[in-house]
């Protein structure tokens, strides 16, 4: 066929909006939506043809009417969509870190939809506060005289800066000066914070006279920060709390210390490093401190700023609190995630971060298992599928050295390792694993059981585009 000719073969939009398949797709989609996606699949067709490369791509009817529906059914996906988290990583940063408890899921949806008593005393039937649903929990549970929960952890330190240092200087260890997820970077917050850096030590070792000597008429606040996601070793030297404290009375200065990861609980209990409690850190007198809610506590992304009334006073009204409060939904998410504080025996349970962290090693295992059996023979011969020992991470910026013992379903692939974790990326159900050595890696220490069925489909799904002929 000529170009000419394969031109005028190409349907008209009229002829592809009368297909059966089209007739039916346009029950369930907008019309707009369909007429703009057979628009698109026939000028794809033509721009082909007019390349030159009509044959690679059929031009004719049904073709374009199946293209039409992939681009539509493509469209009326949510750009925001669950993803199974086979990385190992518990708290992905790029995945959302913690996957809210169910109990917080359920506060949601109940508040989500309807009017809520937001910022409304019920018993005066006077104006309230929004903090009222969590200040008294995180009162109980960090030991604090107040609190006040942001944004997030960054949102509580500007805050704090912004109300207790502006214009002044913030003391900090040179070993502590640290960057957490690309885009928290100290020097960088205390800046925007209009705070002035005044860096004291070095990279390795600090001590309390380098703190003294650095107080002066300028001086703002000391600011000490959990360098939760590198570890400094060998001659290394970083002055105790209890230290920095008493340091801080005597010069009446103020100290405002990071916690980072939010742990509320004694992680060693799970085998684990030990991280700082901002419980801990109230109780030796720090007098204010802030931490991630979406971290090691499990909940919601937020920021939680705890200590001295007249400090969290002071803070809640700074304007710069209104433009860095919470909604509803995320003070919903956090009431309910603390309140499961209140039973620390059942948290492996209640909070999904803490039991994906806890879980024996041989139930990862045997969840491994069941993926490769649910595979089949054939496709894991074909892949080469075995479970496989491995270590998954904290994530979050937290623990980086900790290795918890895992189990991965460990594949090859004839189009090689890349290929295949972009094949299980892209799916409707998208799968995220990691690389090692030219396999790819499913650690299935972060995927809970409900979701074993959706991993077997995805992967049976992409192995099977790699063998049509089964
Ligand atoms: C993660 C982390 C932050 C940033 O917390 P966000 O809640 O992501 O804003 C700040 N400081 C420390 C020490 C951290 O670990």
């Amino acid at each position: 066929m000529s170009r000419e000719n394969r031109f005028q073969a190409l349907p008209s939009v009229e002829r592809v909006l009368g297909h059966a398949a089209i007739l039916e797709l346009l029950r369930r989609a907008p019309r707009a939506v369909v007429v703009r996606a057979v628009r698109d699949a026939v000028a794809a067709r033509r721009e082909a043809i007019r390349r030159g490369r009509s044959p690679a791509t059929p031009a004719d009817l049904e073709s374009i009417a199946r293209e039409t529906i992939a681009r539509v059914e493509e469209r009326l996906l949510l750009s925001l969509r669950p993803v199974l988290n086979a990385t190992g990583v518990i708290l992905h940063t790029n995945l959302g870190r913690a996957p809210l408890p169910e109990a917080a899921v359920e506060a949601v949806a109940r508040v989500a939809r309807q009017y809520v008593n937001l910022e409304l005393d019920l018993s005066s039937g006077v104006r309230g506060s929004r903090m009222a649903h969590i200040e008294p929990l995180l009162c109980e549970i960090l030991g604090a005289r107040a609190a006040l929960a942001v944004n997030n952890n960054a949102a509580a330190m500007l805050l704090a800066l912004r109300t207790f240092a502006a214009g002044k200087e913030a003391v900090v260890s040179r070993g502590e000066l640290v960057e957490i997820g690309g885009s928290f970077r100290i020097p960088e917050i205390l800046e925007q914070a209009g705070v002035i850096l005044r860096e004291v030590g070095t990279t390795n070792k600090t001590r309390l006279r380098d703190y003294e000597r650095a107080i002066g008429t300028a001086t703002g606040l000391l600011l000490r920060v959990h360098p939760s996601n590198f570890a400094l070793v060998g001659f290394t030297e970083r002055v105790p709390r209890a230290d920095l404290v008493r340091l801080a009375r005597r010069k009446r200065v103020l100290l405002l210390e990071d916690v980072g990861s939010g742990a509320l609980v004694d992680f060693t209990r799970y085998g684990l490093p030990e991280e700082p409690l901002a419980r801990h850190a109230l109780r030796e007198g720090v007098p204010l401190v802030c931490a991630s809610a979406d971290k090691l506590l499990g909940g919601p992304q937020a920021g939680i700023l705890a200590g001295s009334k007249r400090l969290v006073a002071e803070a809640k009204r700074n304007p710069m609190a209104r433009a860095l409060r919470l909604d509803k939904l995320s003070i919903a998410a956090l009431e309910a995630t603390l309140r499961l504080y209140r039973d620390p025996e059942a948290l492996a349970r209640t909070v999904p971060a803490l039991r994906m962290l806890a879980e024996p090693a041989a139930r990862v295992r045997a969840r491994a298992r069941r993926v490769l059996r649910g595979l089949g023979q054939g496709r894991a011969s074909q892949s080469r599928a075995e479970v496989v020992a491995c270590g998954a991470e904290v994530g979050g910026g937290s623990m980086p050295l900790a290795r918890i013992p895992s189990y991965a379903v460990a594949l090859r692939a004839a189009r090689g390792a890349e290929a295949l974790a972009r094949a299980l990326r892209t799916g409707s159900e998208p799968v995220l694993g990691r690389i090692e050595s030219g396999r790819l890696l499913l650690d299935l220490r972060t995927v809970p059981d409900r979701d074993v069925p959706a991993l077997i489909r995805a992967l049976a799904r992409v192995l099977d585009e790699e063998a049509p002929s089964r």
